[in-house]
């Protein structure tokens, strides 16, 4: 915003649930104008657009939890870097200022990188989960619109349908069963049920039943609202502790680091104490032994590691983003590394959700449908003769599609580039299309038959009606939804020739059964006629006296990548199950297809049969089962539980009002970024912008090697400390000098340490996380076999500090030089042992991972390797030949012939390298 822009206006903070709604329109609005125009009407562009200058956009600015000063502070609370204080001070009082001050240095770089990566984490994780924008229904200019939420102005009509975050302070005019989940502001967790009429002024928030707050959820039904106030202005604006802040960056694995310090830490110290006495009793004088004691306590703490770790996991979130999954909490990183069940849902995220009607089974004959998509090309044949049908002479089948067109709230609309685009849910879509086959269309139909009232479709119900006026004296309701909703409510069905018979379900269930089995998804349509009196519709309206009218059966075919990425998790030990809300036979149809059963047969339980089990029988069927069909929300809460309760950690997607508890109570909750509810977003530790199963399969694709990653760099920097350690005991026990002081130690353990570390934290995957096991979250962060490389390495390392600086300095006599040398030579050793860890060698030959990266993005991965290895040398070479740094770091300058004795003896870590590569395969 240009700094000449007036300041937003913000409203008068009426009290808006004492107003009638006639006054609130008035007051905000500036019109007089009827609850009905408005609610037709809405605001106008031109209003709008004025009004969005005038009070800015509705956002809430987040205050920061912790100050900066703070947070900066908080860098300073690690137990590693206690000691580094400690240790500073007691030099500092020994008089030894130089080395005081390097050590106070050290630790306050150390804070201030922490401080920059963590900000720079928080303000990545917090930016990507404000991408996903919340939307808003609102009505404009007589139009029903979609908008981002942040474009509302006071004025506007807010449309609420269950699933909803409620994007401002509404003042509700008028509701249907509306109901509200307002716990993030008054704490209370049970929704509340609204109502329109104004209150006593004294109402207190939690009651105000004519008010919708933004920041809570719709649960149920549906409303309409006038925007009150927003963003800042808002109750939830107001009380600034609710505003939710960038994510915590602690992770479990964070927390096992912190362990592993402290543990780290005590080892240290009593080291460090032991070498301190031993050295003492050996007669030696206390203050070398303390430099000994100290020298030992810093090499032994790898002080780059916290900084890596940061910055590979915020990669890791990065890098997840790019294949369209953002997380919304950090902790998922990680443990979607070691999900080993996937529950996913079955339409739009295992398949494509672009339908087709293919079957029609209406007045007692099953018709066959052709044509592909949402093309209107294709025919309704008659099943004996395949000739083309026309619906005029057949009533009922006439009946049925007439029914898939009116009780239907999608619409296909031609984008400019001639392809159609649905507006709406596929599933309707395909209604729309059939009816076009046969000439019937929509609009005309919703003109000559105007609906009165609807009860839009929800899964947990299973149906939707609408009511239309036929005529004069003739109101009529369509209902569509799953057999299993509708049948029981139906006691006559309709004949072929538009006559009405008794009902014969038995006929009829076979018929679904049959088109679900070839894997069609199956619509049941029903009608009820109704006095010209009725003009509103409820759900007891249809609860009996229904006409059956018939079935259709569309395919919504696989998604080809989301059958590899099933593929893909099979055999990285992930077992992926489907869990629908579609019928389980077609729901069994499709897992088949997709291979869910690996090479076995698909064991499908519907929720019926899940009630019927006991509680030990549940939980076998959840671990047996790969197809969980016509569940309810409570199922599948109950479903991850029973996972777990076996040990499996879970990652199961969502997108329903009900799925919430299934999402929080799983390891990893899944959201879909475009047909999920802005409640399952809200509750989702991840977010799916394509609600494509491949894209989990990426995302735990990457998770595995964000740990990889962290265990390269762990496996990278340790053996230094494991050397330096060792040296720097041996030689106090031998009674010899140090081959390497207190103050190189710093530089080596955090200098050269960060820029070689950090391009581990780049590195792309290898191809083979995929092929292996999950990883066990409880097992230990070193396994044995990364202990055992890190101990190998170590004591090549130990062998050569210690080896070099002892020829050196008896055959030179040059202690500096000596100390040099043997960083020179434990460096270059170093880079090879990198090589060995990292993927740029492998990639550059062209082996590696085969397909998802591009080639510029593989050259870009081995240049962070590049410029770590290009970076550490040439401030190796300023750490011994420039004069300054001789000073500082009491270093000496080394021939051409010393670097090359240095360059020689590093040379065998080539095969200790190898060697370790083969103990700890990674
Ligand atoms: P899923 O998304 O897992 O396929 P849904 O809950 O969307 O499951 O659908 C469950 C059942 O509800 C479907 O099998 C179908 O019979 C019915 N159904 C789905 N969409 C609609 C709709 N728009 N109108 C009426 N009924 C529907
Ligand atoms: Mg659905």
């Amino acid at each position: 915003m240009p700094s000449s822009a007036p300041a937003p206006l913000t409203l008068p903070t009426l009290n808006w649930h004492t107003l009638s709604e006639l006054e609130v329109i008035q007051q905000i609005t500036g019109t007089s104008g009827s609850l009905a125009t408005l609610s037709e009407t809405g605001l106008s562009p031109a209003l709008v657009k004025e009004r969005q200058e005038q009070y800015g956009p509705n956002e809430l600015k987040a205050k920061a939890a912790t100050p900066a000063w703070m947070r900066f502070l908080l860098q300073f609370n690690q137990s590693l870097l206690y000691i580094l204080m400690v240790a500073g001070t007691i030099k500092a009082f020994l008089g030894s200022w130089r080395n005081a001050i390097v050590i106070w240095g050290v630790v306050l770089i150390n804070a201030i990188i922490g401080y920059i990566q963590e900000a720079k984490a928080e303000e990545a994780i917090s930016a990507l989960a404000q991408s996903v924008t919340t939307e808003a229904t609102v009505i404009r200019g007589g139009q029903k619109l979609k908008v981002p939420s942040r474009e509302l102005v006071p004025g506007d009509v807010v449309l609420l349908a269950s699933g909803d975050k409620v994007p401002a302070d509404l003042r509700l005019l008028s509701v249907r069963n509306l109901q509200v989940d307002e716990s993030a502001l008054t704490g209370e967790s049970v929704p509340v049920e609204k109502q329109t009429g104004s209150l006593p002024e004294d109402t207190p928030l939690a009651d105000r039943q004519n008010m919708a707050y933004a920041g809570s959820f719709v649960t149920f039904g549906q409303g309409m609202g006038l925007v009150v106030a927003i963003g800042n202005d808002t109750q939830t604006g107001r009380i600034s502790g609710l505003i939710e802040k960038g994510g915590s960056l602690e992770t479990p694995l964070t927390r096992k680091f912190e362990q592993f310090s402290l543990m780290l830490l005590k080892i240290i110290l009593t080291l460090a104490g032991v070498t301190f006495a031993v050295g003492l009793v050996q007669g030696q004088e206390a203050v070398t032994m303390f430099e000994a004691a100290v020298a030992l306590a810093v090499s032994a703490i790898p002080e780059g590691l916290p900084a890596v770790v940061t910055v590979t996991l915020a990669i890791g979130v990065s890098r997840m983003a790019q294949r369209h999954a953002i997380i919304r909490k950090l902790p998922a990183v990680e443990t979607l590394g070691s999900a080993t069940v996937i529950c996913s849902d079955k339409t739009g995220t295992l398949t494509e959700n672009q339908m087709t009607v293919q079957a029609i089974y209406a007045g007692g004959e099953l018709y066959r449908v052709t044509g592909t998509g949402y093309s209107p090309q294709g025919q309704i044949l008659q099943p004996e003769t395949a000739t083309a049908v026309h619906p005029q002479s057949l009533p009922g089948l006439q009946a049925c599609l007439l029914t898939g067109c009116l009780c239907n709230d999608t619409r296909l609309k031609l984008k400019d580039n001639g392809q159609l685009e649905v507006v709406g849910d596929p599933t309707e879509a395909a209604l729309i299309v059939v009816g076009q086959k046969v000439a019937m269309e929509v609009e005309e139909l919703q003109r000559r038959y105007p609906r009165l009232d609807s009860i839009p479709f929800e899964s947990q119900f299973q149906y939707m009606a609408s009511l239309h006026r036929l005529g004069p004296d003739e109101h009529c309701i369509y209902v569509k939804g799953s057999l299993e909703a509708l049948l029981k409510r139906c006691q006559t069905e309709l004949g072929s020739q538009g006559d009405i018979q008794p009902i014969e379900g038995d006929r009829i269930w076979q018929q679904a059964d049959y088109l679900a089995r070839q894997g069609l998804r199956v619509l049941a349509f029903a009608q009820k006629i109704v006095p010209p009196t009725q003009e509103t519709l409820d759900h007891k309206d249809i609860e009996s006296g229904l006409t059956f009218l018939g079935l259709q059966g569309m395919i919504d075919p696989p998604r080809q990548e989301a059958i590899a990425a099933v593929r893909s998790c099979q055999s990285a030990g992930i077992q992926v199950k489907m869990i629908t809300g579609d019928h389980v036979l077609t729901a069994q149809a499709i897992a088949e297809q997709m291979g869910l059963g690996a090479g076995q047969a698909v064991q499908a339980y519907s929720g019926r049969d899940l009630e019927q089990l006991s509680p030990e029988e549940f939980v076998e069927a959840a671990n047996q089962g790969s197809v969980f069909a016509r569940v309810i929300p409570e199922q599948k809460l109950r479903l991850v539980e029973a996972l777990q309760s076996r040990g499996q950690i879970v990652a199961m997607t969502g997108d329903g009002v009900n799925d919430a508890p299934a999402l929080k109570q799983a390891d990893v909750g899944i959201a879909m970024g475009r047909s999920g509810t802005e409640v399952a977003k809200a509750a989702a530790d991840m977010i799916l912008t394509d609600d494509n199963f491949a894209s989990i399969e990426a995302a735990v694709e990457e998770g595995r090697t964000v740990y990889n990653n962290l265990l390269k760099a762990i496996a990278f920097i340790l053996p230094v400390n494991g050397g330096e350690s060792m040296t720097i005991l041996l030689s106090v026990l031998l009674g010899r000098e140090l081959p390497i002081l207190a103050i190189q130690v710093l530089w080596l353990n955090m200098i050269n340490s960060i820029t070689m570390t950090v391009p581990l934290s780049f590195e792309p995957s290898t191809g083979r996380e995929m092929t292996r096991p999950p990883r066990d979250p409880k097992a230990n962060l070193l396994s044995p076999k990364l202990l055992q490389r890190i101990l190998l390495v170590s004591v090549f390392n130990w062998i050569l500090i210690f080896g070099i600086f002892e020829y050196i300095e008896q055959t030179t006599g040059n202690i500096d030089l000596a100390r040099s040398m043997a960083i020179q030579a434990l460096v270059m050793g170093r880079i090879f042992y990198l090589l060995s860890l990292s993927q740029a060698i492998p990639t550059l030959l062209g082996r590696g991972r085969a397909s998802q990266l591009e080639q510029h993005e593989r050259l870009m991965d081995t240049a962070a390797i590049a410029i770590g290895i290009g970076g550490a040398i040439l401030l190796q070479i300023l750490f011994s030949q420039w004069s300054l740094f001789n000073i500082i770091f009491d270093t000496a300058p080394l021939s051409w012939g010393q670097w090359g004795i240095c360059l020689a003896v590093s040379l065998p870590m080539i095969v200790v390298s190898a060697v370790a590569n083969r103990v700890d395969p990674n």
